[in-house]
């Protein structure tokens, strides 16, 4: 019982029997057994909804009283705050908590007086980068789903993370959690922990294959599921509407779908909104508009509107295109049981916990670029879905349904899913972009001094611990590190008869920037061609990237999972925005006072043909429409485009120049949803791509300096940054900068006559109100934020003449 547990912060036990941990479950005692509570080193590999957190709690909660703090690794950005907000229930306990996400290269020295601090690994990453001082006194990390080492583009980071962590600090103890994976063994004796491999789930669950109307489950039985006129006239519909019937309670047994792209789970919930409209009372309905108007009024994009129109109907779809909000809404009110069925990207399999009573894998396989076509999804992908299935509490047992077009694809299904084991995780560390940026940060920040030692760091990762020997690691290496000598990041220092590698100025700034080496040559390229000097590094730019390979995206693996299938409107947007085609010449010239062109959209286009900026990509019409571009701004971007006749790396060019026209939008003002609607992109990828380019920008501009290009050119990307951060025209980026003010409140201030922080400081009162559109507490927050000494509203009534001009 929990009340038997020492060593835990006191009242812990107590609140978690309030809670319903009445006892631990099986594998969470084995836990305890194996010393989770004295400090030991642990793998935890277990099915979904098995109680991981509450493993990773002890361990972090001991340490805690024990005066130590701890460190949880999340995949996801999205889940740094969910898991803060679980951890936060300790805090009456005497626990503090913080997160740390925002800009990769702030130190985070706030997070020291934390207990527990929450962040993703390239976060980690990046704070081992900038030495954050705390980093040293940890005494437990976690890391959360630690199979994703598996994962090409995320993987090596949390592999070489936790390496670092580790070595900077022997004593630390480390928990890993995951799911049920081929080779737990190997992870545990990686990491020197024990293990705890179980299939214990607290809820039953069956798996099956649905077939020719029926479903046969792994344990022999089989259901009925006949296939209907509409609106149940396709598998999935049938599943869905059988799921909602079969429950007693009346609220019926929710349904999570799991599709492979993102048009698809938006139109498999308009499908099934016709399903799930016929299961809801009066009151839900109800409930449900309300949930609706929230989603309309929080964002006016397609997305959103079509999002609201499932919800009315008690439906949802789920992806990386929502907002957080959005997200975060849909949760919920499926976990309410409001929303009865979810159609979703496979990332909601990973970490959210949303069970089901009945999960259903509709596409099993995905678009692979990489592969070609379309790409049989890995047993442990689909058993993480599985594993949603079944809500404790609720359901006497959870159901998962793989659906198939006719009983020999069943048998397919069976073999390759129902009874086959979870891969074993592959470390992914030996490939070039991987290895591109650990190698240099390995070494910039003192890690290693030569090749040797660089080959003795890498020893601590599971890529060592599972290759039969390290050839191939250490030829990848060699040429990681030519490369980075050839660009000058790293130089070769004589040290007697040893050489030893040093990080260059250029090279400790790339590192601690948390830039891609590659993202770094490409921008000081640009910037050398505009500046009009010579290109020392551009050399050995292109060794590795001959063919012009773009690597994929590193920022967010769900734009993987989504297997990056988006689809345009074949109708297109032929007008590509020329109504508001920007008038930048002005900064181009004040710019080329001191000989440099830089215009935003050429900064823009710089930074989003780096590898750090993923990619939007060319759909039906778009290589006229943005070679016509090309042809009209040519002048404005740096560095030298390819041939017409180099294909791939010719269209790379136009898919950047149409991320480069997207940030151009909205840096002179276009409306977020028109952006989403002419780009064909969720409102959240509007907000990834600005998020990247102010990022990079910011690099780009320490970069600049470090070149030394002339101080105009600082300027221009710093001002071609901050339109990006405020989304506005040029005009506006001061009062923009005041905190909450915002681009469209700061258009609306500067039509009332309003242009500075001095104007605001000085203006009358009664104009601003008006501006604001009578907010009082918007309109003193934004006046004291100014500097305003008496900010108060009291009083005051809004010049409705102020009002009409912002209009
Ligand atoms: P995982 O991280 O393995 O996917 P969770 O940690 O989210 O699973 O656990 C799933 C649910 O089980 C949570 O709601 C959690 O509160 C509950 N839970 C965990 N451990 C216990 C326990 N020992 N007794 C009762 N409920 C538990």
């Amino acid at each position: 019982e929990p009340t038997s547990l020492s060593g835990l912060p006191s009242g812990v036990g107590e609140a978690l029997e309030a809670e319903g941990v009445a006892e631990l479950y099986p594998p969470q005692a084995e836990a305890v057994e194996a010393g989770l509570l004295e400090g030991e080193n642990l793998v935890a590999a277990v099915p979904t909804a098995s109680g991981k957190t509450l493993i990773a709690e002890l361990a972090m909660l001991s340490a805690i009283e024990r005066g130590g703090t701890a460190l949880y690794i999340v995949p996801l950005r999205a889940l740094a705050s969910e898991k803060r907000a679980e951890f936060e229930r300790f805090e009456e306990f005497g626990v503090t908590v913080g997160v740390s996400t925002g800009n990769y290269e702030s130190d985070g020295e706030w997070l020291a007086t934390r207990d527990v601090i929450v962040a993703t690994s390239e976060k980690v990453d990046s704070l081992i980068r900038n030495g954050a001082p705390w980093i040293d006194d940890l005494s437990c990390v976690v890391s959360d789903e630690i199979h994703l080492v598996n994962d090409r583009s995320r993987g090596p980071t949390l592999e070489v993370t936790l390496a670092k962590l580790r070595r900077i600090n022997e004593g630390l103890q480390t928990v890993a959690l995951s799911a049920t994976v081929g080779n737990a063994r190997e992870i545990a004796d990686w990491l020197d922990a024990a293990l705890v491999d179980s299939d214990w789930r607290p809820i039953d669950l069956r798996v099956g294959v649905h077939a020719n109307g029926a479903i046969d489950f792994d344990d022999g039985s089989r259901t009925d599921v006949p296939v209907g006129d509409p609106p149940t006239d396709d598998q999935t519909a049938a599943l869905v509407d059988d799921a909602l019937d079969t429950v007693e309670d009346g609220r019926g047994g929710s349904s999570l779908v799991f599709v492979n792209s993102r048009r698809n789970a938006e139109s498999a919930a308009r499908n099934l909104a016709r399903v799930t409209r016929r299961h809801l009372e009066e009151a839900e309905r109800e409930e449900l508009d309300a949930l609706a108007e929230e989603i309309r009024s929080g964002s006016e994009t397609d997305t959103g509107e079509s999002l609201a129109e499932v919800i009315e109907a008690g439906a949802a779809f789920h992806h990386a295109g929502l907002t957080s909000d959005q997200r975060a809404l849909v949760e919920d009110a499926f976990r309410d049981r409001l929303i009865k069925c979810i159609c979703a990207t496979p990332t909601l399999a990973a970490g959210v916990n949303t069970p089901a009573r009945r999960v259903i894998v509709r596409d099993w396989r995905r678009y692979d670029g990489e592969f070609g076509g379309m790409k049989p999804l890995d047993a442990l992908e689909v058993h993480q879905m599985c594993g949603r299935a079944g809500r404790p509490g609720l359901d006497p047992y959870g159901e998962a349904v793989l659906l198939a077009n006719d009983a020999e694809q069943s048998e397919e299904l069976f073999d390759r899913y129902v009874w086959a084991d979870a891969e074993p995780v592959r470390s992914k560390l030996a490939a070039e972009p991987a290895l591109r940026t650990h190698v240099l940060a390995t070494i910039a920040t003192g890690f290693a001094s030569t090749r040797e030692g660089l080959f003795e760091f890498l020893a601590n990762t599971l890529y060592a611990e599972q290759a039969d020997d390290d050839r191939h690691l250490r030829s990848v290496t060699d040429g990681v590190v030519e490369y980075l000598v050839a660009n000058e990041f790293l130089e070769r220092e004589r040290d007697g008869g040893r050489e030893a590698l040093a990080a260059t100025s250029i090279g400790h700034t790339v590192s601690r920037l948390y830039l891609d080496p590659m993202s770094a040559a490409e921008l000081i390229d640009g910037l050398r061609a505009a500046g009009g000097g010579g290109s020392a590094a551009s050399d050995g730019t292109d060794t590795l990237d001959a063919d012009g390979v773009r690597y994929a995206p590193s920022e967010d693996p769900d734009e993987q999972a989504d297997g990056f299938v988006t689809y345009g409107r074949v109708d297109g947007d032929g007008k590509g925005g020329d109504g508001e085609r920007s008038d930048d010449g002005a900064a181009a010239a004040a710019a080329g006072d001191a000989g440099i062109d830089l215009t935003p959209l050429g900064l823009y286009h710089l930074v989003s043909r780096t590898p750090d900026m993923y990619e939007l990509y060319l759909k039906s019409g778009d290589e006229e429409r943005y070679t016509q571009t090309y042809y009209e701004r040519e002048a404005e971007l740096l560095g030298a485009a390819p041939s017409e006749h180099e294909e791939v790396r010719f269209e790379d060019w136009l898919a950047s120049l149409k991320t480069a026209r997207l940030l151009e939008d909205w840096a002179t003002e276009v409306d977020e949803d028109r952006i989403a609607e002419r780009y064909q992109v969720g409102p959240g990828d509007v907000r990834g791509k600005v998020d990247a380019a102010e990022w990079l920008l910011r690099a780009a501009e320490t970069l600049a300096r470090e070149i030394d290009l002339p101080e105009a050119a600082v300027t221009s990307i710093r001002d071609a940054r901050k339109r990006v951060e405020y989304g506005v025209r040029e005009e506006l980026l001061e009062l923009a900068g005041v905190r909450e003010v915002g681009r469209k409140r700061a258009r609306r201030l500067y039509e009332a006559g309003i242009a500075s922080r001095d104007d605001l400081r000085e203006a009358d009162k009664a104009t601003v109100l008006g501006a604001l559109r009578g907010r009082e507490r918007t309109a003193e927050t934004i006046l004291e934020n100014a500097g305003r000494e008496d900010p108060s509203m009291d009083d005051v009534r809004p010049d409705a003449s102020a009002a009409a001009a912002a209009t």
